[in-house]
């Protein structure tokens, strides 16, 4: 069985969930961890997680859509977290390739959102795009109880940064592209147990799919076997130590799962 720790299911037509989430258990992508983003989907993602035993989700707002925001947002953060069941706070973070001008807004609402994962003792799941030094910063000055750097693309002295705060590092379709040579050598070279993979579906489809297909959930087999032969082990165990690996980085996923 394999985990996907991050897919925007909810970003998906609401026609088409069912049927993903059928194709995902055929590919043996038995759980799926669904972040929200914005005060908008909040109650989106704990609604779509509660149709399905396979489903889980974080609840936070994403530094991509931090101008949409205030603090009223963060006491409403605050109040759904307590009333629900989330596996961690995320997505959160920082984003500098989209956005600079909000950095000091970004970096509030980051620190605010490491505030309440420590106040509720979640973990976080981070999103950290040309802002990972800048994280760290937060992470060493918040000591949440570690989680996720999604989609990690930074050097491997950051890495090791992330993993001695306790966190592992997210993998997905980028590191299956010929010319990501970077990525692909952090995934071969950075200690098994500090990865965890992802789809991020919809988006950052991995290379073998066509530009009119959609990226799904089910393509973490295929990310997984791949990520399993640059490691030189076998699929089915790889499977298992991403599970392992999974439940400890997002403890309450480890509960609900067994
Ligand atoms: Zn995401």
């Amino acid at each position: 069985m394999w985990i996907d720790s991050h897919c925007h299911l909810d970003f998906f037509p609401a026609q088409i969930i069912k049927k993903t989430i059928k194709s995902a258990k055929n590919s043996q992508v038995t759980n799926i961890v669904i972040p929200s983003v914005s005060p908008k989907n909040l109650s989106q993602v704990v609604d779509l997680a509660g149709q399905d035993d396979s489903l889980f989700y974080a609840l936070g707002f994403h530094p991509m859509y931090i101008d949409e925001i205030d603090d009223s947002d963060l006491h409403r953060l605050a109040e759904c977290v307590k009333n629900s069941l989330p596996v961690a706070i995320g997505e959160i973070g920082i984003d500098l390739f989209a956005k600079k001008d909000n950095i000091k807004k970004q970096e509030y609402f980051l620190a605010s959102q490491l505030e309440i994962a420590i106040n509720f003792d979640l973990p976080v799941i981070l999103h950290t795009r040309n802002a990972i030094d800048l994280v760290l910063k937060y992470l060493r000055r918040y000591r949440v109880k570690g989680g996720i750097a999604h989609a990690f693309n930074g050097s491997n002295q950051q890495a090791h940064q992330f993993i001695d705060l306790g966190f592992k590092l997210g993998f997905g379709g980028a590191m299956t592209y010929p010319r990501a040579k970077h990525i692909q050598r952090l995934a071969k070279e950075l200690p098994i147990e500090s990865i965890v993979l992802e789809t991020d579906a919809p988006d950052m489809p991995p290379f073998w799919l066509e530009k009119t297909q959609q990226n799904q959930p089910k393509e973490l087999e295929k990310i997984g076997t791949f990520l399993a032969q640059i490691r030189g082990l076998d699929p089915h165990k790889m499977a298992k130590i991403i599970s392992k690996n999974t439940s400890q980085a997002l403890p309450m996923l480890g509960k609900l799962c067994t």
